[in-house]
C-alpha cells in the first residue's frame, strides 16, 4: 500500500492490552489510566482477522506493543494465531521484559522472531523511580531469557530526556554493546504538544520514513501517533478501515489530544 506521499505501508503494530504493570513517569500517570471495559477491547478473533486482512493489503511487519503486551491473557496464544497468518516475514513484541523470563520460550515457541526490551537505566535504584517500583533484575532476567530462547535480534528501548549523552543513557549503551544488544534512543516525546524527534538508532519519528499504522486495543486504527485521525475497525470494518487511513495519513505529525503512548505503544 501507499500513501498519497508515495511512501510504502507495510508496518502494523497492535496495542493488545492499555493496562501495564508499570507506571512510568514519562508515560501513565501514577494512579493508573481510566481502563477500557473488557467488551471494547478487541478479541484475539478481531486482532486476528483484523491483521489478515491488513496482510493482503500490503502489511509484512508487525509489532505487538500495549500497555504492557504480556499483561493481556492468553497472550501466547494469540502470537500464535498471528505467526500463523502467511505473509508476515517479521513479527515481534514490546515490553517492558518484567514478565519475560516466564514467556520468552512459549512466545520463541509460539512463532514469535523477536522482541524490543524498554530499559532506560541499568542503576536499579534509578529503574525503581523512573519506573515507580519497577524491579530492575527481574528486567535481566527476562533479557536473559530471551536472549537464551533466540528471540534476537533483541533491541533495547532507552527512552531519553534530552540527549543520548545522560548519564542513565550512556550506562544502558555500555551494558548493550556488552551484550551485542542494539539500542535504540528515544527522544522523549509530548503527543499533546506535539514535541517529538528521529529516534536515534531507529527510524521512528522521522515522517518522511514513516510507513506505520497502529491499531488501539479498543480497535481504532491510527494512521499517524502525532494525529487525531481515527478509524474504527469495528465500525468500518478492516478492509475500509485500512483504506481510509492510508489515504488520510498526514504527510507529516502535528499533535494528538487521543492518542496515548500507554495505550497505543509509541
Ligand atoms: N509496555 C511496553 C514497554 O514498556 O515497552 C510497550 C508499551 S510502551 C508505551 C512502548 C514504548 O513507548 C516504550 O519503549 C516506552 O519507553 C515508550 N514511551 C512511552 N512514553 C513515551 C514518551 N512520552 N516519549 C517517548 N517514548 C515513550
Amino acid at each position: 500500500m501507499y500513501d498519497r506521499y508515495d511512501r510504502k505501508i507495510h508496518y502494523l503494530r497492535i496495542s493488545v492490552t492499555d493496562r501495564c504493570n508499570l507506571r512510568c513517569k514519562y508515560c501513565m500517570p501514577e494512579k493508573g489510566i481510566k481502563l477500557l471495559r473488557h467488551e471494547d477491547i478487541l478479541s484475539f478473533e478481531e486482532i486476528t482477522s483484523f491483521t489478515k486482512i491488513a496482510v493482503e493489503n500490503g502489511i509484512d511487519k508487525v509489532r505487538i506493543t500495549g500497555g504492557e503486551p504480556l499483561t493481556r491473557k492468553n497472550i501466547v496464544y494469540l502470537v500464535q494465531l498471528l505467526a500463523e497468518i502467511d505473509g508476515i516475514k517479521d513479527l515481534s513484541l514490546t515490553t517492558n521484559g518484567i514478565l519475560l523470563s516466564e514467556f520468552a520460550i512459549p512466545l520463541k515457541d509460539a512463532g514469535l522472531n523477536r522482541v524490543n526490551v524498554s530499559l532506560d537505566t541499568v542503576d536499579a535504584d534509578r529503574y525503581k523511580e523512573i519506573t515507580r517500583g519497577g524491579d530492575f533484575h527481574r528486567v535481566m532476567q527476562g533479557i536473559a531469557a530471551a536472549e537464551k530462547a533466540g528471540l534476537l535480534p533483541l533491541k533495547i528501548n532507552c527512552v531519553v530526556n534530552k540527549s543520548s549523552a545522560e548519564p542513565d543513557a550512556l550506562g544502558v549503551k555500555a551494558f548493550c554493546d556488552s551484550r551485542k544488544f542494539q539500542v535504540r534512543f528515544i527522544h522523549q516525546m509530548n503527543l499533546e504538544t506535539g514535541e517529538y524527534a528521529p529516534v536515534e538508532g531507529g527510524t521512528g519519528g522521522d515522517c518522511k520514513l514513516c510507513d506505520k499504522l497502529r491499531l488501539s486495543s479498543d480497535g481504532n486504527l491510527r494512521p499517524c501517533l502525532f494525529d487525531d485521525l481515527s478509524f474504527n475497525v469495528r465500525e468500518l470494518g478492516s478492509e475500509k478501515a485500512i483504506r481510509m487511513a492510508v489515504e488520510a495519513k498526514p504527510e507529516c505529525g502535528t499533535k494528538s489530544v487521543e492518542n496515548k503512548f500507554n495505550v497505543l505503544g509509541g
